[in-house]
């Protein structure tokens, strides 16, 4: 560790007070080492000259050669300008100025030649170049240009305080002189001769001074596979600690209870995909660790029978198990679901929720605590104080994005020693962002639909095609179908959409009269009560149509329900529809999913629709989604700080992401404690990183 540099950012020549103050606040430099991480974003080439004819209207920045002929100021309503009319031998174009203009006034020749450099528009028949760059040409003909000038982070205040792209390329310059350019090397040999990977000093000297186009693109994978590197190897390295440190209780038989359900009554032949997943499953519970697995798998891919056989094993071996859900609808249907199976066994079960009666629930809390009760399903409810088990071996979390992770880890404390914990989702997560993000998780994933399934059709129609829609629907209730219609309900628009909902009931019910037809309608602001009734009435098939908000989004399960209509599917975000269009296709019958729009549609939406309607792939879908809205987004802000690259870009350097994840590996199986000699550049770094404030700051 090169202490000189943690000097703070005002000692470094040309920097001064406010200059450092600015640094910190607006770029979070503090160190010289900050500065030295600040990568460029990109690199320009200012060995590159153009002509005033050669201008185009889609030109980013440009040099141009030629001299100031007039300046003038012109007033408006909104304030004054300067323009100038600068001219080259192939034509004229002009410089504007909207503030500054005292000071620029003053400082320019005119007849002169100079150089000006930035982004051009094109406006009333002319080019023009806002706040260009200048520079006298005598003076230009003598400074260093290069064809790959980086071009830094900044922003409008640092720009307004005279902290250009020229000042941070200055002080840059400075910093390695006061450094000698020399860094320490983080990676060991080995990794750096396997991979052809250039030195740490060659690589940060090339990244903010690029002596040729190669140079930079090594010094760029170099530093990518580094902070790829040292991310997983955090990641995989506290998973380790996990299962050393944290015992857990080893599920060692497979004993009557599984045998019996799985030999007498196992309702279909699990899928190639739920086998393997199981026998994942086990082997974490059969080993003395205790288990954090993520269980992914699209909506309808039968991760419910893989809980209840991992549940079978906890009480074969005498402990309890518990699964939650983020619902009060969810936790019910999981309820009835299992209780049929757990019949069949002969297993205690029971339910638990915001709406169990006081009677009900003491019985609970007192079975539960001696022993009798094996399984408990329920809310959130399920994690208050009173809730307490003989011996919680198994806990299983149903829509893990619904809950957080301190949530994960109250259920933890229910016990002396954590019980194994299952995290099921069906929100698929690109492998990439989960290797990033639940790297300290183990993954299994359900990739195989039971056989049989027909691909749900999906359509995109617009609003004036609601007449065929409506006929659509009124031929599949005659069929004997039933059909689910949904309204986006989000906080911002509450009302709006509240009374949209609304009325689209009323049109509905207009169109499908009592007493041919039944409609139920469940939104968040029934009482659960209510909307338990409204739920059961469709599921019983009493109503044909179910009129609803996004509350149905997660796991209900009507198989006779064969088409999904989504209004204003334009609003819903990917993961969302897909979500949605799984509440169908459940059952035998061919199913549909009809996706309602205005005709205003922005491209991202129009995406979104297309991806819909092209594929069913749960996988594929979250990939697309992922390119839209940036891992940020769909991770939430929980996990941002793994998410935080700043070099390294999750979409397009996956490659780079599973070479880095693979070398962790090998360096961790090989040397788990990191005390071999060649991994000592890792060991410092990694002890480092937890000093400072994110992963880059341990450089050097
Ligand atoms: P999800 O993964 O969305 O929770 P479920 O566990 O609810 O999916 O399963 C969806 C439906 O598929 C259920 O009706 C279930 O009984 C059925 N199912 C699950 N696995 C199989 C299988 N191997 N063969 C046939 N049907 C299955
Ligand atoms: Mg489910």
């Amino acid at each position: 560790m090169n202490t000189n540099l943690q000097t703070p950012i005002d000692y470094l020549k040309g920097v001064g007070p406010n200059r450092a103050d600015l640094l910190r606040k607006e770029l979070g430099i503090h160190t010289y080492q900050d500065l030295l991480n600040l990568f460029p974003n990109r690199y320009l080439d200012r060995t590159k000259y153009y002509k005033i004819n050669q201008l185009k209207r889609s030109s980013a920045e440009v040099q141009i050669i030629g001299e100031i002929i007039n300046l003038k100021e012109i007033s408006q309503k909104r304030g004054k300008r300067l323009v100038a009319s600068f001219q080259d031998e192939t034509g004229i174009m002009e410089l504007v100025w909207f503030r500054g203009q005292k000071w620029i006034r003053e400082g320019i020749k005119l007849n002169t030649p100079y150089v000006v450099f930035g982004k051009t528009n094109w406006f009333n028949g002319k080019f023009n170049m806002p706040h260009p760059e200048m520079e006298l040409l005598s003076e230009h003909k003598k400074s260093v240009r290069s064809a790959m000038q980086p071009i830094y982070p900044s922003t409008e205040k640092l720009n307004n305080k005279g902290i250009t792209n020229r000042v941070i390329n200055r002080i840059m310059q400075q910093l390695f002189l006061e450094t000698k350019g020399r860094f320490v090397e983080t990676l060991p040999n080995n990794i750096l001769s396997d991979l052809k990977l250039i030195s740490k000093s060659e690589a940060i000297f090339n990244i903010h001074f690029p002596k040729s186009q190669g140079l930079l693109a090594k010094a760029q994978y170099r530093l990518k596979f580094e902070e790829f590197f040292f991310i997983q190897l955090q990641l995989i390295l506290k998973n380790l600690i996990n299962k050393t440190k944290i015992k857990g209780f080893p599920f060692e038989y497979v004993g009557d209870y599984f045998n019996t359900f799985f030999n007498e009554h196992l309702p279909f032949e699990l899928t190639n995909a739920q086998k393997r997943v199981l026998k994942e499953i086990r082997a974490d519970l059969g080993s003395k660790a205790q288990m954090n697995r993520l269980l992914q798998g699209d909506v309808g891919s039968g991760k419910t029978i893989v809980a209840f056989m991992s549940i079978l094993i906890a009480i074969d071996n005498d402990f309890q198990a518990c699964l939650m859900a983020p619902t009060e609808i969810l936790a019910t249907q999981h309820y009835n679901g299992l209780l049929e199976w757990c019949e069949q066994v002969n297993i205690s079960i029971k339910l638990l929720t915001g709406s169990t009666k006081t009677s009900k629930r003491k019985e609970i809390h007192e079975t539960l605590e001696n022993g009798e009760l094996k399984i408990l399903i329920g809310t959130h409810a399920l994690l208050e104080d009173k809730v307490k088990f003989k011996s919680l071996g198994l806990a299983i979390i149903d829509e893990q994005h619904r809950f957080g992770v301190a949530q994960r880890s109250k259920l933890w404390k229910k016990n002396l020693s954590p019980p194994h914990i299952l995290v099921m989702s069906a929100t698929p997560i690109p492998r990439t962002l989960a290797m990033s993000v639940y790297g300290d998780l183990d993954i299994s994933i359900i990739d195989e639909l039971p056989p049989g399934r027909k691909q749900i059709k999906t359509v995109h129609r617009y609003d004036k095609n609601r007449l065929n829609v409506f006929k659509f629907i009124r031929d599949e209730i005659a069929k004997g179908r039933q059909i689910y219609i949904v309204y986006p309900l989000i906080k911002e628009s509450e009302a709006l959409d509240f009374k949209d909902l609304m009325d689209g009931y009323e049109s509905i019910s207009r169109d499908f009269p009592l007493p041919n037809y039944q409609i139920s309608i469940v939104h968040g602001k029934m009482k659960p009560a209510d909307k338990e009734f409204e739920m059961q009435r469709f599921i019983k098939g009493e109503t044909q149509i179910m009129v609803a908000t996004t509350v149905i989004e997660v796991g209900v399960n009507v198989p006779n329900a064969s088409v999904m209509i989504i209004e204003s599917a334009e609003r819903f975000g990917l993961s969302q529809l897909h979500q949605l269009r799984g509440r169908v296709g459940r059952g035998a019958e061919q199913s549909y999913c009809i996706l309602m729009t205005s005709h205003k549609l922005t491209n991202d939406s129009r995406t979104r629709l297309e991806t819909m309607v092209r594929t069913n792939d749960g996988f594929e879908i979250a990939e697309v989604d992922l390119k839209l809205r940036g891992p940020g987004d769909i991770m939430g802000t929980q996990q941002s700080g793994v998410l935080n690259l700043k070099i390294a870009d999750i979409l397009k350097d996956k490659d780079i992401l599973m070479n880095a994840r693979y070398y962790a590996k090998k360096v961790l199986n090989e040397d788990p404690t990191l005390i071999k000699d060649k991994n000592k550049p890792i060991l410092s770094t990694y002890q480092s990183m937890g000093k400072y404030r994110n992963i880059w700051n341990y450089i050097s």
